[in-house]
């Protein structure tokens, strides 16, 4: 039947899978092999795509059953299950229902797909540098029916085989090598079944570079117009592959099964990386333009490490259902800083506390929360909001905390007995849980319940009680859990000097200490060790002198992530704390730490949780000492540059910024890169510095990258035409790269420029929402996000926000419209008695 007479089916349009309907379908169906045709030759937004499914009954199955296959491509042109043609007309909402099954049955669906330009499915990219085109396939979370037919869900596992055509001179690489049978035509053979949603595919005429460690062979693949680039970063990324392969296999005593090792840096990429058995992608920001601090690619080895850990939790083993999503996450998140911090050159654990952790407590506060593992995600759309801070930095902290509680021999013995006992299946919780009994672990249920199928945080806190002092534990309000903790608590004088520290694992409510005076202080998880509310014992103006002083870098990241959290809890006046918290950029050893406080300082105290009237103040007094660190801070050093960014972000001085752009006055040691370049025009374009400025830049920096540094530039000007122009960017359809589509909603609502864009909130909360009907996946909740209008934190506006979301809302906008309202709400808190 003719493409054209079938069904018209957008991806927004498609069901989404139910829990229910994957069990049902897995009780139903086993799936042996997956043939998968691709013609890549035909010009034109759409592409061919063929499959053949052998699949049988599962035992017990009565002949005659039924079940459906996933589709979502723009035209059906064929269906045969052995060998009967099936009526396409039944495809509707991206499913084929097929009926009179056979204990072994054949299926062939022939099909027409559309290219996205979204990062899901089959995405296609046009280097504007060159004029080349790229295509990667993005299968997670639902999106493997974008590209091919097949049955979509994590725990029908099948082999594979992809036949691809494709100009001749490209490059193929898939779950396994890409191997050219004839001029144009690749084979891939995966060596190993694999969940469709790890199916991928990059083709392209990709940049290479190869190497071969311990017999794997790996290799690195991006655009040809980052060639230079990625050769400059090959060595750095090999040695973080092959320590961290070395690190891995020591561990888990299982070596990696899926043969080459690929890691291809693709563009329009909307996670950091996705971890496809034996060809990982991952965005292209990661092939540095500029130049990179050392604290910037220690992050990059963690995500190198983290989708390597995948390799074993993951791909090796699946989980069943997506609520077991931590058991991917959380341990890739744990492993990797544990990787990285043991085995690589860039220890990891400081940017886990300062960084993810943060990330991860927010998470665990807001509305949205939900327990580490059994999220209860009743269906695939709904499960994808769960990949937040909880579902990584919190697992990975509980999973620290269940080190301190087993012990790590018991720990490693558990999960290497997990990996052998279900090699390329899929297991849950309760298996985990079992491996770890099997290794020596006392009866953990009690241990899972509290900590991994229950929200929130507990605060621990330090008091005078009688004579001495104690330890305090208290559950979030209505918390029928007690959780406990293994920790240290420290003592340290007003010098910062650590003068004694108690270890204890706290199973009550409040325990005395041995530790404490009237002159010393106490810090609660002094080494950074569980997952909690960390309060001192002493009042926040007094601790700002403690700050900068302290000795132990762990202790100070657990206070500055306690500040964070008291303003958030609007504890403490905001101001104060910008005030505290710019000492500490100025001295902490650690870049990661300056980055983390600098941008909270710029993006949190001196934008949402500052009155707008007095947000130009503070966000001088953030460039003064951005400034100061980059006069004191030695010549060529990170620390220059990491400040000269912020100094960059928070200047006002227009000429000043002119002659940096033009290389003019730079402080000794930097040097003007595209992307230290593109910081300086988008400041001066927010400024109102004018559109010439950002068609300068475009025209010396024509690239993929610089398209997205100019369409936040666009949308940052403060002026009317530019907010209209940007608003239809966000709210009308268009076929703008999701990367474009994110800079200019994050471009939109600057902290300065409320005035001018206050009729856009109201029309914020009624647009959105609307974007639904055009938008799906990732993208459609990014947009909401990365656009949400915390520059207005106000109670009218907070009062908006809760209206809309009294409203209906698809999933993914109701998400980032909670998570965004939750920061207003704690904004309007925090501003109100000041
Ligand atoms: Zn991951």
């Amino acid at each position: 039947m003719p493409a054209a007479d079938a069904p018209e089916n957008l991806p927004a349009a498609t069901l989404s899978l139910t829990r229910a309907e994957a069990e049902q379908r897995a009780a139903t169906i086993e799936v042996h092999h997956t043939d998968i045709t691709l013609d890549l030759t035909r010009p034109g937004p759409h592409f061919d795509s063929a499959v053949v499914i052998r699949f049988g009954l599962r035992d017990g199955v009565a002949a005659g059953a039924v079940t459906f296959a996933d589709f979502k491509g723009v035209g059906l042109s064929s269906i045969e299950l052995n060998g009967e043609p099936v009526d396409p007309h039944g495809w509707r909402q991206g499913r084929i229902p097929l009926s009179g099954l056979r204990p072994e049955n054949t299926l062939r669906i022939t099909g027409t797909m559309a290219y996205s330009s979204d990062g899901e499915g089959l995405h296609r990219h046009t280097d504007p540098a060159d004029q080349k085109t790229y295509l990667y396939a993005m299968s997670f979370l639902a999106a493997a029916p974008r590209w091919f037919a097949c049955f979509d869900q994590p725990d029908l596992k099948s082999r594979y085989t992809l036949d691809v055509t494709a100009p001749i001179d490209w490059t193929i690489v898939g779950n396994g090598p890409g191997t050219q049978l004839a001029p144009g035509h690749w084979r891939i053979e995966p060596l190993a079944p694999l969940s469709s949603y790890y199916v991928t595919l990059v083709a392209g005429p990709y940049a290479s570079c190869y190497r071969e460690h311990d017999g794997i062979r790996l290799g690195l693949h991006a655009r040809a117009s980052l060639v230079e680039s990625l050769e400059a970063e090959a060595a750095d990324l090999f040695e973080v592959t092959e320590a961290s392969f070395d690190y891995f296999h020591r561990l888990f005593g299982v070596r990696y099964p899926f043969g080459e090792y690929h890691q291809a840096f693709v563009p329009d990429f909307n996670a950091g990386a996705m971890e496809n058995p034996g060809c990982v992608t991952l965005r292209d920001q990661y092939i540095y333009r500029g130049r990179a601090t050392r604290a910037e690619r220690a992050s990059r080895a963690g995500t190198v490490a983290h989708e390597m850990a995948h390799m074993w939790f993951g791909d090796l083993v699946t989980m069943r259902w997506w609520d077991d999503l931590w058991l991917n996450e959380s341990f890739a998140e744990y492993a990797a800083h544990r990787c990285c911090s043991e085995g690589t050159a860039y220890p990891l654990w400081t940017e886990f506390g300062i960084v993810r952790k943060d990330w991860g407590s927010v998470a665990d506060q807001a509305p949205s929360t939900h327990p580490v593992a059994g999220n209860g995600a009743p269906d695939a759309d709904a499960a994808l909001q769960d990949f937040d801070g909880i579902s990584y930095a919190k697992g990975a902290a509980v999973l620290k905390q269940l080190v301190a509680h087993l012990g790590d021999e018991v720990f490693i013995a558990g999960l290497r007995d997990y990996f052998s006992r279900h090699a390329y299946g899929n297991a849950t919780l309760a298996d985990l849980l079992a491996a770890w009994q099997r290794a020596g672990a006392e009866d953990l249920d009690a241990w899972a319940r509290d900590w991994l199928q229950t929200a929130g945080l507990d605060t621990l806190s330090v008091g005078a009680a009688g004579r001495g002092y104690e330890l305090r534990r208290a559950a979030p309000v209505g918390s029928p859990v007690r959780r406990a903790h293994t920790i240290a608590v420290a003592e340290v004088d007003r010098t910062g000097r650590e003068l004694d520290r108690q270890q204890i694992t706290l199973t009550a409510d409040r325990v005395t200490l041995a530790l404490g005076s009237v002159d010393t202080v106490l810090v609660p998880d002094a080494a950074d060790e569980t997952w909690a509310k960390i309060r001192p014992d002493h009042d926040w103006p007094d601790l700002a002198d403690l700050l900068p002083r302290l000795e132990d870098p762990a202790t100070r990241v657990v206070l500055i992530n306690a500040w964070r959290d008291a303003v958030r809890n609007a504890e403490v006046d905001p101001d104060l704390t910008l005030s505290a918290l710019l000492r500490v950029a100025g001295v902490d050893a650690e870049d990661v730490v300056a980055g983390s406080v600098l941008r909270f300082c710029q993006d949190v105290l001196a934008a949402t949780f500052s009155p707008a009237d007095d947000r130009a103040r503070r966000t001088a007094q953030v460039h003064a000492v951005a400034s100061d660190v980059v006069d004191r801070s030695v010549s060529g050093s990170d620390r220059q540059l990491l400040a000269f960014r912020y100094a960059i972000a928070t200047s006002s001085d227009t000429d000043l910024l002119r002659r940096w752009s033009d290389a003019r006055d730079l402080p000794p040691g930097l040097v003007l890169d595209p992307e230290l370049t593109w910081a300086v025009v988008g400041r001066l374009a927010e400024l109102g510095a004018g559109e010439s400025v950002i068609d300068d830049a475009l025209d010396r920096d024509p690239s993929a990258a610089g398209r997205v540094h100019a369409a936040r530039a666009r949308s940052a000007q403060p002026s009317a035409d530019a907010k209209r122009a940007a608003w239809s960017a966000l709210v009308d359809p268009s076929d703008l790269p999701a990367s474009e589509l994110y800079a200019v909603a994050k471009g939109f609502f600057r902290p300065t420029q409320t005035a001018l864009t206050r009729p856009y909130v109201d029309r914020f909360f009624v647009e959105m929402p609307a974007t639904a009907a055009f938008r799906s996946g990732w993208s459609l909740g990014q947009v909401v996000a990365d656009g949400f209008p915390l520059s207005h934190a106000t109670p009218d506006v907070l009062v908006l926000a809760e209206q809309a979301l009294a409203g209906e809302l698809h999933p993914a906008v109701r998400r980032s419209m909670t998570d965004g309202t939750d920061v207003l709400r704690r904004a309007v808190a925090a501003i109100e008695p000041c």
